[in-house]
């Protein structure tokens, strides 16, 4: 591609209410420009980037044989009433209505769309498993559009969705996508840690992130040292559903913590031991049965006090919980191993646990307000009374570590909750009719762009996109375009090099300070300038993180490319 046919609309300065650096730079690179809040137009180089991350999904995708297809925008608003999330979706919803008055919206999410599709046409157990999925521009009215791509109104999503007949055919498609996902991001160039999460309106209680840490992430997780626990916060902020909802609203109670600025402050204001309180998050259960979660790191900003549920309850959806991980109709929980210790907040007897963190593989997952005695069989956890055994408070977590970070994927075990409101039943091996077991998938391309930004920033205030998604492999840079000698060899190298790579040719008659610049927001892996030695054969090549260029001969290019 020839820099002098290209659009590439470059700022020296980016607009003043960019924050997020990958914003700035999508703006100054000419990625995108607004169209109007949270809704962007895709530049020729920032579409690139989008085509290649999505190639590599769709490469992901069909190895684990799901194939692609295409759901439409635009729905209509009784399937979400067939299901129920008319109403629970609330504002972030675009709705809109046709000439004849009839309710229609803009799908922010399929599992209906899909879920229908499946009721109408699959028919027997003999037809699964079966997974299907789509990248797709999906809508939502979020309250603060902003940081670019991060959170737009209208944003691009792959989204997959998985039909099983038994539990244990949605686990392996559950773990198919999981790693399906991983190894997206990994090609992708995003580091992510799988975490426990908040399954927000989507149902289910299954459900883990892929969370990106970075510098401008909207979330925070924790992480301990070892690596082996990893959760979001908004498992705390989740209490504010509660709120939203009356008949829970009981539940909660908002509590001031005046002058609690401190760990010890706070410990001594609610009247318990320091240790409970882990760098921030305490999950407190006396005699009251109160969880008490904090957010922030030291910096107190609110306390909320929720009283349990009643035993009735929990014990039917904890033993739903663990059918649904284990699959085993007592809800065991499987073998429990030493890790298993340090995975849990249990109050002072250990016989009455609020928390329990259960490592399944690599996600964990956490059942809060969990009771020993009353929600799991006592025998299976031997190990962990011994582990605990003698010690004055049993809140023994290794330190957890506070990142922010930007949530890049979700995925869930929906169970049967859509497939039961919206009638999609199959014929089992003995012909009786069940309700199909469901997955959901979902990667945000367009967030995940900006996360690779995040991620991948260089000391010279550009970018450093990783191989397999950057916009161009290579940028061939000629420095005097009315010099003959390199022209010739710019446009050998133009000519070789574009039969292997993605090759961008800067071609312009522009100064090279103006080149320089613009290759920094291109963030190529690899720059070639053709400057005064071409007719020597020598050019000078560059890593975008490289502090300065190499000078090599032409003949050495392909060693240093591969
Ligand atoms: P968030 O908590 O950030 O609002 P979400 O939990 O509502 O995200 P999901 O319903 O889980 O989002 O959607 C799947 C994925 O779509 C998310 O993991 C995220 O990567 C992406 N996504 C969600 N909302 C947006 C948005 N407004 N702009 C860009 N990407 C988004
Ligand atoms: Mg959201
Ligand atoms: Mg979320
Ligand atoms: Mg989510």
């Amino acid at each position: 591609m020839r820099q002098s046919k290209f659009f590439m609309p470059t700022l020296k300065e980016a607009p003043a209410d960019a924050v997020a650096e990958s914003h700035k730079l999508m703006l100054r690179g000419g990625y995108i420009r607004q169209v109007t809040a949270g809704v962007y137009s895709y530049l020729p180089l920032g579409f690139r980037v989008l085509r290649k991350a999505e190639n590599i999904m769709e490469d992901e995708m069909e190895k684990i044989n799901v194939p692609e297809m295409m759901m439409p925008h635009f729905l209509p608003a009784t399937l979400w009433q067939e299901s129920g999330r008319y109403k629970k979706y609330g504002a972030e919803m675009f709705k809109l209505k046709d000439r004849h008055g009839r309710e229609s919206l803009l799908g922010p999410t399929h599992e209906e769309t899909f879920t229908e599709i499946i009721a109408k046409n699959l028919k027997s157990y003999k037809q699964m498993p079966i997974a299907l999925y789509q990248i797709q521009t999906k809508f939502r009215d979020e309250n603060r559009p902003r940081f670019g791509l991060l959170r737009g109104r209208e944003f691009v999503m792959l989204d997959a969705y998985s039909f099983a007949a038994t539990r244990e055919q949605l686990d392996e498609q559950f773990d198919d996508e999981k790693r399906a996902f991983e190894n997206v991001y990994r090609r992708c160039g995003v580091t992510v840690h799988p975490v426990i999460a908040d399954s927000g309106t989507m149902g289910g209680k299954n459900s883990t992130e892929f969370q990106a840490p970075a510098a401008i992430g909207e979330d925070t997780i924790a992480t301990n040292e070892s690596g082996t626990y990893a959760a979001n916060l908004e498992m705390a902020k989740s209490i504010d559903t509660f709120k939203q909802d009356p008949e829970d609203a009981k539940e909660l109670t908002k509590v001031s913590t005046p002058g609690c600025d401190t760990i010890e402050k706070l410990a001594k204001f609610l009247d318990v031991p320091k240790t409970r309180i882990v760098k921030g998050i305490l999950y407190i259960a006396d005699d009251q049965k109160v969880l008490v979660l904090i957010r922030g790191d030291k910096q107190i900003n609110e306390v909320k006090l929720r009283h349990l549920l009643d035993a009735d309850e929990m014990r039917e959806a904890t033993a739903s919980e663990l059918k649904e991980i284990t699959g085993s109709e007592k809800g065991g929980v499987g073998p429990v191993n030493a890790d298993w210790a340090d995975k849990i907040v249990a109050d002072d007897t250990v016989k009455n646990l609020y928390n329990v963190v259960v490592g399944a593989g690599e996600t964990d997952y956490q059942f809060e307000n969990a009771n020993l005695d009353r929600d799991f069989k006592v025998d299976e956890f031997a190990d962990i009374r011994t582990a605990n055994e003698g010690e004055p408070d049993p809140v023994d977590h290794e330190p957890l570590k506070f990142t922010t970070s930007i949530e890049v994927g979700h995925i869930f075990k929906l169970g049967t909750y859509y497939t039961k409101t919206m009638g999609a039943d199959f014929l089992d091996n003995n012909g009786k009719a069940k309700p199909v077991i469901m997955g959901s998938y979902g990667i945000g391309v367009t967030r995940m762009l900006s996360a690779v930004v995040e991620q991948h920033l260089t000391n010279h205030g550009g970018i450093a996109w990783p191989k397999e998604i950057a916009p161009f492999s290579i940028h061939l840079i000629q420095m005097k375009m009315n010099n003959d000698e390199q022209t010739q060899l710019a446009e050998k190298l133009e000519k070789e090099l574009s039969a292997k790579y993605d090759v961008l040719y800067d071609d312009r008659k522009e100064r090279p300070g103006v080149k320089f610049n613009d290759a920094d927001l291109v963030g190529a892996p690899v720059r070639i300038t053709i400057g005064r030695k071409a007719a020597d054969g020598i050019v000078e090549v560059k890593r975008p993180n490289d502090d300065k260029a190499t000078e090599i001969s032409v003949d050495q290019l392909n060693d240093y490319l591969t």
